[in-house]
Parts: structure tokens; C-alpha cells; sequence
């Protein structure tokens, strides 16, 4: 069993592996946390962090008063991606 770095979207595990391929050939994973309700899943996107679910993600992680480090260590993002998405959140949501 390979450990891959690869990041479970549902619990953020790093414990994944190779899980075979799709019918279209997309490579599947499997999450390897005996807790996490999703399992297996694909991973089709690089920059993570560029993607508007993850920016979702670090908005709400943010909203539940998670800090920037733990938001970037469980979404596998950079701090620097958390900070300025949180800016530009707040930028356009000022009152
Ligand atoms: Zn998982």
C-alpha cells in the first residue's frame, strides 16, 4: 500500500491511497481514516487552492473560528492562500 500526497476532501487525511481508475480513466483514492464518510474519492484539480469549494471551505472553516494555519493544514493549502481569500472575503462583504 502506497501512501500518496494526496489529501482526503472530506476529513483532510493524508492517510490515501490508489484506489484503481474510473471507467473514463480518472484515478480514484481511498481515504484510509477508519472515521472519514467518504472514502473514496478523485482528485482532478493541482491547485486546490484555487478552486471556489476550497475558498468555500476556508470562508466557513474561518466563520467557525478555525485559525489560519489549522484551515490551511486541513485543506492542504498554503497559509498565504487562506489569508488572502479571507481578505478578499471580508473586502466584499464589508458593511
Ligand atoms: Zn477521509
Amino acid at each position: 500500500m502506497t501512501v500518496v500526497g494526496v489529501q482526503c476532501p472530506q476529513c483532510g487525511s493524508r492517510e490515501v491511497v490508489r484506489y484503481g481508475r474510473q471507467a473514463n480513466g480518472e484515478q480514484r483514492y481511498r481515504c484510509n481514516n477508519v472515521d472519514c464518510e467518504r472514502r473514496i474519492f478523485l482528485v482532478r484539480y493541482h491547485h486546490t487552492g484555487r478552486l471556489p469549494e476550497v475558498k468555500r471551505q476556508i470562508v466557513d472553516m474561518a466563520l467557525n473560528g478555525s485559525g489560519i494555519r489549522d484551515t490551511a493544514r486541513v485543506l492542504g493549502v498554503s497559509p498565504t492562500t487562506v489569508m488572502s481569500t479571507l481578505k478578499k472575503k471580508r473586502r466584499r462583504s464589508t458593511r
